[in-house]
Protein backbone atom coordinates (compact mmCIF):
# COMPACT_ATOMS: atom_id res chain seq x y z
CA UNK A 1 0.00 0.00 0.00
CA UNK A 2 1.36 3.97 -0.78
CA UNK A 3 0.93 6.00 2.00
CA UNK A 4 -1.72 8.08 -0.13
CA UNK A 5 -4.50 5.63 0.59
CA UNK A 6 -2.90 4.38 4.07
CA UNK A 7 -5.39 5.49 6.88
CA UNK A 8 -2.39 6.22 9.52
CA UNK A 9 -1.32 8.14 6.67
CA UNK A 10 -4.25 10.19 6.38
CA UNK A 11 -4.23 10.46 10.65
CA UNK A 12 -0.85 11.99 10.35
CA UNK A 13 -1.91 14.88 7.94
CA UNK A 14 -4.98 15.37 9.73
CA UNK A 15 -7.37 14.17 7.13
CA UNK A 16 -8.79 11.60 9.51
CA UNK A 17 -9.63 12.77 12.91
CA UNK A 18 -7.84 11.34 15.83
CA UNK A 19 -7.56 11.82 19.31
CA UNK A 20 -3.74 12.72 19.30
CA UNK A 21 -1.74 11.72 22.62
CA UNK A 22 2.11 12.78 21.00
CA UNK A 23 3.76 14.25 18.64
CA UNK A 24 6.88 15.09 17.03
CA UNK A 25 9.06 15.37 13.74
CA UNK A 26 9.18 12.04 13.31
CA UNK A 27 6.39 9.99 15.20
CA UNK A 28 2.41 10.50 16.08
CA UNK A 29 0.34 8.87 18.83
CA UNK A 30 -3.20 8.81 19.25
CA UNK A 31 -5.81 6.67 21.05
CA UNK A 32 -6.80 3.39 19.60
CA UNK A 33 -10.66 3.80 17.81
CA UNK A 34 -11.59 0.56 19.11
CA UNK A 35 -9.62 -0.14 22.52
CA UNK A 36 -8.77 -3.55 24.61
CA UNK A 37 -7.56 -2.16 27.45
CA UNK A 38 -8.37 1.50 29.37
CA UNK A 39 -5.02 2.92 27.73
CA UNK A 40 -4.88 1.54 24.23
CA UNK A 41 -2.52 4.03 22.07
CA UNK A 42 -1.25 3.49 18.36
CA UNK A 43 2.23 5.26 18.09
CA UNK A 44 3.51 5.61 14.46
CA UNK A 45 6.18 6.94 12.34
CA UNK A 46 5.73 9.38 10.05
CA UNK A 47 7.23 8.29 7.70
CA UNK A 48 4.90 5.24 5.98
CA UNK A 49 6.16 1.96 6.14
CA UNK A 50 3.97 -0.96 5.87
CA UNK A 51 5.42 -3.28 8.08
CA UNK A 52 8.73 -4.35 9.76
CA UNK A 53 9.53 -6.78 7.53
CA UNK A 54 10.71 -3.78 5.26
CA UNK A 55 12.70 -2.17 7.65
CA UNK A 56 16.38 -1.57 7.23
CA UNK A 57 19.45 0.24 8.89
CA UNK A 58 18.37 3.55 7.65
CA UNK A 59 15.02 2.90 9.87
CA UNK A 60 16.92 2.38 13.06
CA UNK A 61 16.19 5.39 14.68
CA UNK A 62 13.00 5.99 13.43
CA UNK A 63 11.88 2.82 14.70
CA UNK A 64 14.10 2.94 17.85
CA UNK A 65 12.55 6.13 18.69
CA UNK A 66 8.93 5.02 18.85
CA UNK A 67 9.92 2.79 21.59
CA UNK A 68 11.05 6.08 23.38
CA UNK A 69 8.09 7.60 22.85
CA UNK A 70 5.85 4.92 24.36
CA UNK A 71 7.60 5.30 27.10
CA UNK A 72 7.01 8.69 27.91
CA UNK A 73 3.79 8.52 27.05
CA UNK A 74 3.62 5.34 30.29
CA UNK A 75 5.13 8.31 32.73
CA UNK A 76 3.00 11.03 31.30
CA UNK A 77 -0.05 8.54 31.82
CA UNK A 78 1.15 7.54 35.00
CA UNK A 79 1.68 3.30 33.55
CA UNK A 80 5.03 2.75 34.74
CA UNK A 81 4.03 1.53 38.84
CA UNK A 82 1.95 -1.25 37.42
CA UNK A 83 3.49 -1.61 33.78
CA UNK A 84 2.02 -1.70 29.94
CA UNK A 85 2.30 -4.01 27.10
CA UNK A 86 3.60 -3.30 23.86
CA UNK A 87 2.68 -5.09 20.68
CA UNK A 88 3.99 -4.70 16.91
CA UNK A 89 1.80 -7.46 14.29
CA UNK A 90 3.28 -7.72 11.70
CA UNK A 91 1.58 -9.90 8.65
CA UNK A 92 -1.32 -11.53 8.26
CA UNK A 93 -0.82 -14.05 10.72
CA UNK A 94 0.05 -11.83 13.13
CA UNK A 95 -3.21 -10.21 12.94
CA UNK A 96 -2.42 -6.96 11.53
CA UNK A 97 -4.90 -4.82 9.45
CA UNK A 98 -3.25 -1.57 9.11
CA UNK A 99 -0.29 -1.71 6.59
CA UNK A 100 1.37 1.04 8.23
CA UNK A 101 4.08 0.32 11.04
CA UNK A 102 2.42 1.31 14.62
CA UNK A 103 2.74 -0.14 17.89
CA UNK A 104 0.74 -0.65 20.50
CA UNK A 105 0.60 0.55 23.86
CA UNK A 106 -2.23 -1.42 26.18
CA UNK A 107 -2.23 -0.72 29.53
CA UNK A 108 -4.82 -0.68 32.77
CA UNK A 109 -5.40 -4.26 32.76
CA UNK A 110 -3.46 -7.70 33.72
CA UNK A 111 -3.14 -8.89 30.07
CA UNK A 112 -2.48 -13.08 29.91
CA UNK A 113 0.32 -14.88 28.29
CA UNK A 114 0.59 -16.32 25.55
CA UNK A 115 -1.20 -13.95 23.57
CA UNK A 116 -4.48 -15.40 21.48
P1 LIG B 1 -3.40 -3.98 13.81
O1 LIG B 1 -4.54 -4.94 13.85
O2 LIG B 1 -3.00 -3.64 12.38
O3 LIG B 1 -2.21 -4.39 14.63
O4 LIG B 1 -3.91 -2.66 14.50
C1 LIG B 1 -4.67 -1.69 13.84
C2 LIG B 1 -5.39 -0.90 14.90
O5 LIG B 1 -5.90 0.27 14.30
C3 LIG B 1 -6.59 -1.65 15.51
O6 LIG B 1 -6.38 -1.81 16.90
C4 LIG B 1 -7.78 -0.75 15.17
O7 LIG B 1 -8.74 -0.69 16.21
C5 LIG B 1 -7.11 0.59 14.91
N1 LIG B 1 -7.85 1.45 13.99
C6 LIG B 1 -8.44 1.07 12.82
N2 LIG B 1 -9.01 2.12 12.22
C7 LIG B 1 -8.79 3.20 13.04
C8 LIG B 1 -9.14 4.58 12.94
O8 LIG B 1 -9.78 5.06 11.99
N3 LIG B 1 -8.75 5.39 13.97
C9 LIG B 1 -8.02 4.91 15.05
N4 LIG B 1 -7.71 5.78 15.99
N5 LIG B 1 -7.68 3.62 15.14
C10 LIG B 1 -8.05 2.77 14.16
ZN1 LIG C 1 0.92 5.15 5.95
Amino acid sequence: MSGAECLFCKIIEKKVTAIIVHEDESSLAFRDINPQAPTHILIVPKKHMDDLRGMNNADREGIGHLFLVAQQIAEKLNLLKNGYRMVINNGRDAGQTVSHVHVHLLAGRRFSWPPG
